[in-house]
Parts: C-alpha cells; structure tokens; sequence
C-alpha cells in the first residue's frame, strides 16, 4: 500500500481528520479538486461573516449621529471590502495550507475517485490505500424554477462574487444562509425581503426565538412571507403563492444544500457529505470522534445564526418538550452591559427538566460565545444550584445567566 489513508475532499471534515492522523504517525494523501478550507473557508462561513463585519461598521456609521457622532459623506465602496473579505480568506488559507503540510498530510489537487475499496485515482495516477475517508461536502441546493443562473437567480456561491451591490434581493428560506445573508444585505441598505415556505422564520429554532426575530426584521423593515413560496417568474416579476408581486433585482435561492457524496466503498463518510447536521464545527467533530475516538453526543451541537443581535442554541427546543418541563426566561433589558452597547434587543431562555438544563436559546449580542456556558452544563449535567456558585464578571452578557436561575 501507498498509504494508511485516503481522503477525498480538503474541507474542515477532510483536513481535521487527515491532519489528527498524520499527527499519530499514519501516512495520508488528501485529495482536493478545488481550494483548501473547503466551503467554509472559501464559500461559507468566513466569507460571509467578514462581510457581516464590514457591513455592521456600515450600518453603525449610518446611524452614529444619533449618538452625537457625526460622520458625513459616508459612502461605500463594495470592491474594498471583497478585496478586505478575499485578503481574510487567502491569509487563513495559506495558514491552514501550512498546517496541513507540516503535520505530514501529502496534499493532490486533483478531483479524485474510488476505483475499489483500497484504490483512489487522480489525475490518471492510482494511489493505493488501506483506508478511504469520504469528506467531499455538499452544493448549494437548486428549486425546480429557480435554477441558478449566475445573473438573476443566485445561490450562496455566486452571491460571494458579486461585483457591485443589487438595489433589492428576495431571499428564498430563512435557515442560517438565508438570515445571515438578509441582515448583511439590509445592513448594507439593500431593500430585502425573504420568503419561506414554513409558518415562521427559522423554522429549526425553538418558536420563541423565531417569533422575535420576526420582532427584530418588522423593527428593521425587512419584509417576509411565511407559509409562502414563488409561484411564478415573468420578465423578473415573481409572484408568489400569496399573490404578492415582488420585482427584486436579484434572488438568493437559500434552501439547505444537498450532500455530494460518490457511491463507493469507503470507511467513512464525515462532514456535509454524510447527510446529517451540515455545520463545520459538526464536521470537525466527526473527524476528531473518528482519528481520535472523543465521544461525540450529536444532540449537543450548538447552532449560530449571526449578525445583530446573534442567535444561538443547543439541546431542546420548547415545541419538542413534554408536559414535564418548566422554563425560565431573562430579557435582555435587564442587563447593563447591553444598554451600554444599546443591543437591548433579545432573550436568554432555559428549559430545564427538575434542576438540570435540556435546552437554551439566546438571541443577544455575544449569544454565539454564551450558548458553550449552557452546553457545559447540559452536557456535564450541572444543576441550576451549582451554576449559581459561579462568580460572574459584571458588567457581562454572561452575568445574566446568573439573573436568569437566581429564582430557580
Ligand atoms: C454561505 C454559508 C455559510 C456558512 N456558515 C457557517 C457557519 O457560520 N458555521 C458553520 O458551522 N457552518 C457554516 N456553513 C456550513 C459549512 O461551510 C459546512 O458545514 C462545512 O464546510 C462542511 O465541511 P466538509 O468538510 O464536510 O465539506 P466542505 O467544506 O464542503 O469540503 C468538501 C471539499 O471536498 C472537495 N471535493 C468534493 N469532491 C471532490 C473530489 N471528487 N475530489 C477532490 N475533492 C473533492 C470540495 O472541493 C471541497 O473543498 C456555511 C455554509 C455556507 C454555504
């Protein structure tokens, strides 16, 4: 054999895994047909949070006078900043390319296939392998109608290559793409609206944190269409199933993605491809339970949705829940921290089952940090009583933790 492992595809499920085991000593050949990092380096979740970035420093300048600072002749220049969000991608690319080479992974860029279960060719070159590793990821999904072309109808991968910024958009889904991309957009002064096929936004959230950010996008004059759908397409007028007429410049098509995944015989299949919970943290996972054999509770993987105020939440939601549960919930408002950002926007929530926490759920600013403190708990089963030894720094998001069990 040529190698102890062949890995088909240099996302993070792919380069987490391959790295882990080289690390131990086995030898690794890595296939990537395109650019390492995967889509989340190159397509997801970097690229779309540095413009989430840049578009919040837009949006909080546009509104500063009304904190008495005054900035005029604000204006923005889009090439800049997918200059600064491409110059983010490339440094932590060359990084990661770095890594991946000093843990003795042997990298091809090349497309790869399976021949057999000990064969994975490349570019008219055989290797020989003990064991083949799938990781190839998964694609924007397409809707019968809404295919994308490039021009009008967009998925995520072609929003990233915008050259200039549409006057209006219609956003097809409202999962973590979906809002992400709504709240760049609107920050960017974007006219956005979103449709989605169920009763409420997010429809994977507990339905207290989708009815607020119903709240928020109503506040923030971002129409949406729940319990809808695009009908029909004439000379870029869309109607929907509702009725409603929109004439948006551009749609995003946001509606999951679909697992690339070859039929073949392999050892594993880790990350995107697999089918399950499509997250990079879920596929970094999955690579450590596999090279490393952490155990992995695949009902604690927390979930963030960014932007202003974030959105984040692990374990169970509220509308899962027997009669047998009981919840506590803080408003935001109660914390001074918040009024000082002026981010009084949101809630924290636990449910709990006796003592012990089953599910939180937090819309507020830091929400992506705070959500481990609950998944500490939830998964090492500490009490409400003994959360409330910990000493909390004030003036903290983190403190309202504190705040929201003192009357459990
Ligand atoms: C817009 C967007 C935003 C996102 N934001 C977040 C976020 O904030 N947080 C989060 O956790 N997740 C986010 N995700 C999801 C995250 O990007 C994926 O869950 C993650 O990249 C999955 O990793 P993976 O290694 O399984 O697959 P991928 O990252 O897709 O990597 C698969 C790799 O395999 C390569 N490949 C495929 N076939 C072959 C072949 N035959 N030969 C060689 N190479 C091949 C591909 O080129 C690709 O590089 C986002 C996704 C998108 C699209």
């Amino acid at each position: 054999m040529d190698y102890d492992y062949g890995i088909v595809g240099g996302g993070p499920a792919g380069y987490t895994v391959g790295m882990m085991l080289a690390k131990q000593g086995k030898s690794v050949i890595l296939f990537e047909k395109d650019k390492l990092g995967g889509t989340c380096l190159n397509k997801g979740c970097i690229p779309t949070k540095s413009f989430l970035h840049y578009s919040e420093i837009y949006s909080e300048l546009c509104k500063a006078s009304s904190y008495g600072i005054n900035a005029e002749n604000i204006n923005l220049d889009f090439s800049k900043i997918t200059e600064k969000k491409n110059q983010t991608v490339d440094r932590l690319r060359k990084t990661l390319e770095l890594a991946v080479k000093n843990s003795g992974v042997n990298v091809v860029y090349e497309e790869a296939c399976v021949r057999d279960k000990n064969t994975v060719a490349a570019a008219g070159t055989e290797y020989k392998v003990q064991k083949i590793i799938i990781a190839t990821g998964a694609k924007p999904r397409e809707l019968k109608g809404l295919e994308f072309d490039g021009e009008f109808i967009l998925s995520s991968d072609d929003i990233l290559n915008l050259q200039t910024l549409p006057k209006s958009i219609l956003i097809v889904g409202s999962g973590a793409i979906g809002i992400e991309w709504a709240r760049i957009l609107s920050n960017f002064n974007v006219e956005v609206s979103v449709v989605e096929l169920a009763e409420h936004l997010i429809p994977i959230a507990d339905i207290e944190v989708s009815k607020r950010v119903e709240r928020i996008f109503k506040q923030r004059k971002i129409p949406f269409f729940l319990n809808d759908y695009i009908e029909k397409i004439e000379n870029k007028s869309v109607t929907l199933k509702s009725g409603k007429i929109l004439t948006p410049e551009k749609i995003l098509v946001a509606a999951g993605r679909v697992p690339v995944c070859p039929k073949c015989d392999c050892d594993s299949i880790l990350g995107d491809a697999c089918g399950e919970v499509q997250l990079a943290h879920y596929a970094i996972h999955q690579a450590k339970a596999e090279a490393l054999g952490i155990p992995f509770d695949k009902k604690l993987v927390p979930s963030v949705i960014y932007g202003e105020p974030e959105i984040a939440w692990v374990g169970m939601r509220e509308q899962d829940m027997d009669d047998t549960y009981t919840k506590a919930i803080l408003p935001i408002t109660a914390l001074g921290k918040a009024w000082c950002d002026d981010c009084t926007d949101g809630f924290m929530k636990i449910i709990l089952k006796k003592d012990k926490i089953c599910g939180a759920h937090i819309v507020s600013k830091e929400a992506s940090s705070l959500i481990h403190i609950f998944l500490t708990a939830i998964q090492n089963n500490i009490s409400i009583q003994d959360i409330k030894k910990l000493c909390f720094a004030h003036p903290t998001y983190a403190e309202g933790i504190f705040d929201l069990i003192i009357g459990l």
